[in-house]
């Protein structure tokens, strides 16, 4: 069965291939020659979602899902939330936002955060969302190597490990986004019957 995952970032679809069963043939935006940019223009990670798994949906008739997911700083009032990605600026790099994210919390005693994802799939029948959470701390300084985004500063609750020094199958024990992944998959076991 082959479905198209909206996102051209392969770290991330590596992360997913590693949580799907293998009859599933994930084709990512590269793997299908998807060349446009799909503009994110909502003001939730929910709109987003939609936003990018229905343009793909509409413009090749393939099932599709696309996620959108965040930072939530509870003293930064949920930022940098749905601007995760840029949230140091347009040029989009994690080194950037992480630093950004330190000096904004500098001084802050709550350091409390949540990674949160949303999962949008739209096919012929029309669309479902599908969301998961962890919640953690934000460190003091970055540790580890593994990961991406603000993964080195993200340390979830009950553990000592950020999640950029643990494996990619360890953070998808707990992961925002393997949550997410679970209700979605819950959900075409009953699509697929
Ligand atoms: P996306 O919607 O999954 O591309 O996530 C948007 C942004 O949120 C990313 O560019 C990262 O900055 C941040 N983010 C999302 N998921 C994670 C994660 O698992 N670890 C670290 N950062 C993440």
């Amino acid at each position: 069965m082959k479905w198209v995952f909206a996102s051209k970032n392969e770290h991330k679809v590596s992360e997913i291939r590693a949580l799907l069963p293998d009859r599933i043939i994930l084709q990512s935006l590269n793997d299908i020659g998807w060349d446009a940019d799909i503009e994110e223009t909502g003001e939730t990670l929910e709109a987003n979602a939609v936003i990018k798994a229905k343009a793909v949906f509409e413009a090749t008739g393939m099932p599709c899902f696309a996620d959108d997911s965040g930072l939530e700083v509870a003293a930064l009032n949920g930022h940098p939330g749905v601007h995760s990605a840029r949230y140091a600026g347009p040029e989009k790099s994690d080194f950037k936002n992480c630093e950004k994210l330190l000096t904004e919390l500098k001084g802050a005693e709550n350091r409390n955060a949540k990674f949160k994802t949303v999962i949008a799939y739209v096919d012929d029948q029309g669309s479902h969302l599908f969301a998961g959470e962890v919640h953690g701390e934000i460190i003091h300084e970055f540790r580890g190597t593994m990961g991406f985004g603000y993964d080195p500063l993200f340390v979830p609750d009950g553990w000592n490990l950020t999640f950029a020094e643990v494996t990619k199958d360890e953070k998808n024990r707990v992961s925002h986004r393997a949550k997410a992944f679970e209700q979605f998959l819950k959900f075409l076991a009953t699509v697929e019957k």
